[in-house]
């Protein structure tokens, strides 16, 4: 007899696990339900989509509803799945209907944080988490001829705006009650962002809390915070996201410290028929050996692959992640790994770094080149713990090598030889994390 599966949420992660499981198992009576129009869309371009640079919405979305119709997964649009009966195996939908499970795979994502402030939802004043969000922000700006913008956060997200907005031609500020943009990375770096924040015409202003939203007068909306009162025609806000687990723990599934669905290597949740899969859920990192959560789209969609590799009869161990991550903001590549010395000390390690400036391509060789790399490793056994990197060209690369580094736990004297491959439009023979290896191994006696 074919099993039911069925899916709640088609985003990055639900939607692999239906390509997945189906591919593997045809006999399997795929249900996906996805409380908005569409499915498999990818978000992290959704930026570059707003500056115009890709011009078309069908470009974000990896797969249809009809592609995946003809693949044989049944796709529920505009559906909410309200919840899960674990006893009789049945998830009640918004319109009342009852759909049996003998596999559940929740894909629930995250939620946005909405400041709890007067005015934020008067019209201008956005959020970015859905295609939807996307296109209407466009729309808002070419319609609304917007001449200029605040953005509420300098995370990853909220920089990647800044960029986004500016390209458009906007006037464009950025406030966060944090004492810099891109807290998680060094002072040192943040400083190079917040330059290149300048450099590109968007003034910031660090520690600034927003109080409230109101109609404005020489702008659209006016933004009042505990310091400044700002006018514009559009506000973003990007403060961050949680986990969506309600339905999970509504459920009575196990949820983490993180607030994020519990799961095991294969995916699976507290209960043996229900797996979860993506930002909903959380995921082992490997250098802190901790369940933690991080809301990515690559995670979601290995994840997702894992779940419905199992789902679907195989055999399949997603065995975390090492923390890689990085974004782009104007000319700038930012990227990190691992931990940092507070994460490393708190997982019980020794840390010590150190941070270098030098050249990402020969120094003989035209062009920006500044690059600064920072290594963290354990001072008892000399073994990497994390990295960041910024600069014009190269972070991005160093951060990827050295997440495999960390991935295969390698020290300080084993990256300090590593063979790379070099070339002057590259690199330089020493490489910065040659260089930087050999310091940190030499400052802890190694
Ligand atoms: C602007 C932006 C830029 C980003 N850039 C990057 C990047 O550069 N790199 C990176 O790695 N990550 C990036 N991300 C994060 C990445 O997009 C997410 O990690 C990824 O989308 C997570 O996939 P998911 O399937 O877990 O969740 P989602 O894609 O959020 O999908 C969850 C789906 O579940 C649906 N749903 C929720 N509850 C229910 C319910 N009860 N019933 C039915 N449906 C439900 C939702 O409608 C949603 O479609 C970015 C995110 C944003 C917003």
């Amino acid at each position: 007899m074919s099993r039911n599966l069925v899916i709640v949420g088609a985003g990055a992660g639900g939607a692999s696990v239906a390509a997945e499981a189906r591919r593997r198992d045809p006999s399997l009576e795929v249900t996906m339900i996805e409380r908005g129009g569409h499915v498999s869309t990818a978000a992290c371009p959704m930026p570059y989509y707003i500056q115009d640079l890709i011009k078309d919405e069908k470009m974000l979305v990896a797969r249809t509803p009809e592609e995946f119709r003809e693949s044989g997964v049944n796709v529920r649009l505009e559906t909410q799945v309200e919840e899960v009966d674990r006893r009789q195996g049945i998830v009640r939908l918004s319109d009342g209907i009852m759909v049996p499970y003998d596999i559940l795979v929740l894909g629930t994502g995250t939620v946005p944080i909405v400041p709890r402030v007067p005015g934020v939802d008067l019209e201008g004043v956005f959020m970015l988490k859905t295609l939807p969000d996307a296109m209407a922000i466009k729309t808002y700006i070419r319609e609304k001829r917007c001449r200029k913008a605040l953005v509420v956060g300098a995370g990853f997200i909220g920089l990647e705006m800044c960029e986004a907005l500016r390209g458009q031609g906007i006037e464009t500020e950025l406030i966060d009650l944090a004492p810099r943009a891109a807290m998680m990375w060094d002072p040192e770096f943040t400083a190079l962002i917040e330059e290149e924040l300048l450099r590109q015409g968007v003034k910031f202003h660090p520690g600034t809390g927003l109080e409230s939203i109101e109609k404005g007068s020489e702008y659209q909306l006016r933004l009042n915070s505990d310091r400044d009162v700002l006018e514009a025609d559009l506000v973003l806000i990007a403060i961050g996201v949680k986990p969506n687990s309600t339905l999970a723990a509504a459920a009575g599934l196990r949820l983490g410290a993180t607030g994020a669905i519990g799961v095991n290597f294969s995916q699976r949740t507290s209960d043996e028929s229900i797996y979860a899969v993506g930002d909903c859920a959380e995921v082992y990192h490997r250098i802190s050996c901790k369940w933690t959560h991080i809301p990515l789209g690559d995670i979601a969609n290995k994840q997702g692959r894992v779940a419905g590799i199992n789902i679907g009869g195989g055999a399949m161990m997603f065995p975390g992640v090492v923390g890689a991550r990085c974004f782009k903001v104007f000319d700038l590549g930012v990227a990190a790994t691992g931990l940092d010395e507070n994460e490393a000390a708190e997982a019980g390690y020794h840390p010590e770094s150190v941070l270098l400036w030098g050249n990402a391509i020969a120094a003989a060789m035209p062009g920006e080149k500044k690059l600064g790399l920072k290594l963290v490793a354990d001072r008892s056994t000399g073994r990497l713990l994390g990295a960041q990197a910024v600069g014009l060209r190269g972070a991005v690369e160093r951060v990827n090598a050295l997440s495999v580094a960390l991935a295969a736990g390698m020290t300080l004297e084993e990256i300090g030889y590593q063979d790379f491959a070099y070339s002057p439009p590259f690199n330089t023979p020493w490489d910065l994390i040659h260089v930087a290896a050999q310091k940190l191994a030499k400052s802890i006696g190694r």
